[in-house]
């Protein structure tokens, strides 16, 4: 088959072998093609309203030491830094309230301090500002997960990284991919919705790989899944890698929006860090979600998993303004909903 039938048969049944991929994804010809066809099922399923995720980075402490991240434990080039919880609280109330924001996302790194009492306090305390709320901390067992549910979680983010057991183990020393996967399984039982992505572009990746990632992606029957492209950080081992593209990244993600129609697809901050109109490319090739960073500035800085991590900032009124422009110039709107996966096939 061709690339445009390959195309066409995955936009009719979502559906495409490992060895489909893998020549969709080594052709560069087809990569327009793609996205426009990607485009087309995002309209089509999750329609032309972007949803925005507000996102705190609460802390950059981390017991992790994985190879491509500046929060690494072993980078001790960092200032650390870690938010009190009425700080935290503070964000979430200026999200919703002032900027209106219906989702709020805590991110940090495996950060020892905050164990499952503070965690629920603080997500006990999010709610009552009417919003639904992400997690991104990093792994737990099952009890934690069900006691962040229980405290009123609706959702969390663990990427998979890539699904080439032996690339993560070289990547990510001391930690197992299994034990991750189970993390996954566990946040499915949990009743949280459940996110996970991967990195294009990490040392050593095939792209055979990447076929493998996109089908794990269905298989896990993931509600949410973030690309982005691994930028090396020079605190760290990866120093001189690389690094992954905009398009090979670019046509993960619109190769995972039409096997997986109905998912939360962001533009991730690392596509915008790699191009000044990556976010707005990602919007047009499968994406539906922004994750704007309201950290203050001051700590900003600090969570550098790469460098020049350029997050989109709407903590200005003005910011948010330009934002919703950008927004609007490519025919889209901002959604005033939660956005939670609506199942569509
Ligand atoms: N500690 C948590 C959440 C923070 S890290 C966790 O690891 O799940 C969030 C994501 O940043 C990681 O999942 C990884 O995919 C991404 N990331 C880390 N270093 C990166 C780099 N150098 N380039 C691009 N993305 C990176
Ligand atoms: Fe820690 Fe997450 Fe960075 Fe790994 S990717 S070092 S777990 S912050």
């Amino acid at each position: 088959m061709s690339c445009k039938e390959l195309i066409s048969k995955a936009s009719a049944t979502h559906y495409l072998t490992r060895d489909e991929l893998i020549l969709l994804l080594k052709d560069k010809s087809c990569s327009n093609l793609l996205f426009a066809a990607a485009d087309d099922i995002r309209h089509r399923y999750v329609g032309d309203e972007i949803h925005l995720r507000g996102l705190i980075e609460f802390s950059n402490i981390c017991r992790n030491n994985c190879c491509y991240c500046g929060l690494r434990r072993d980078n001790h080039n960092l200032t650390r830094y870690r938010l009190s919880q009425d700080e935290i609280f503070a964000l979430a109330q200026h999200a919703a309230v002032n900027m209106g924001l219906k989702t709020i996302v805590l991110q940090s790194g495996e950060d020892m301090y905050f164990d499952q009492d503070k965690m629920c306090e603080i997500i006990t305390s999010i709610k009552s500002l009417n919003v639904a709320l992400t997690l991104s901390i990093g792994e737990k067992n099952l009890s934690e997960y069900q006691a962040y549910k229980a405290a009123g979680a609706d959702r969390f983010l663990l990427r998979i990284e890539t699904t080439d057991k032996t690339l993560y183990h070289r990547l990510d020393p001391g930690m197992s991919w299994q034990a991750r996967k189970q993390c996954l399984d566990d946040l499915r039982t949990s009743g949280l919705e459940v996110g996970s992505g991967i990195m294009v572009g990490l040392p050593g990746q095939t792209i055979e790989s990447l076929a493998d990632d996109i089908l794990f992606f269905k298989q896990i029957d993931a509600d949410m899944i973030g690309i982005g492209p691994f930028i090396p950080h020079p605190d760290t081992p990866l120093r001189n890698a690389f690094g992954g593209t905009l398009e090979l990244s670019l046509k993960v993600m619109a190769l995972t929006r039409l096997l997986l129609p109905d998912i939360n697809i962001p533009a991730t901050t690392a596509m915008e860090t790699l191009a000044p109109s990556g976010q707005t490319k990602a919007l047009q090739s499968g994406a539906n979600v922004i994750m704007p960073n309201i950290t203050l500035n001051q700590y900003r800085k600090f969570y550098e998993l790469y460098p020049g991590k350029s997050s989109t900032n709407i903590s200005s009124d003005d910011a948010l303004t330009e934002l919703k422009a950008k927004i609007a110039s490519i025919g889209r709107s901002i959604s005033s909903d939660y956005g939670f996966h609506q199942k569509k096939i």
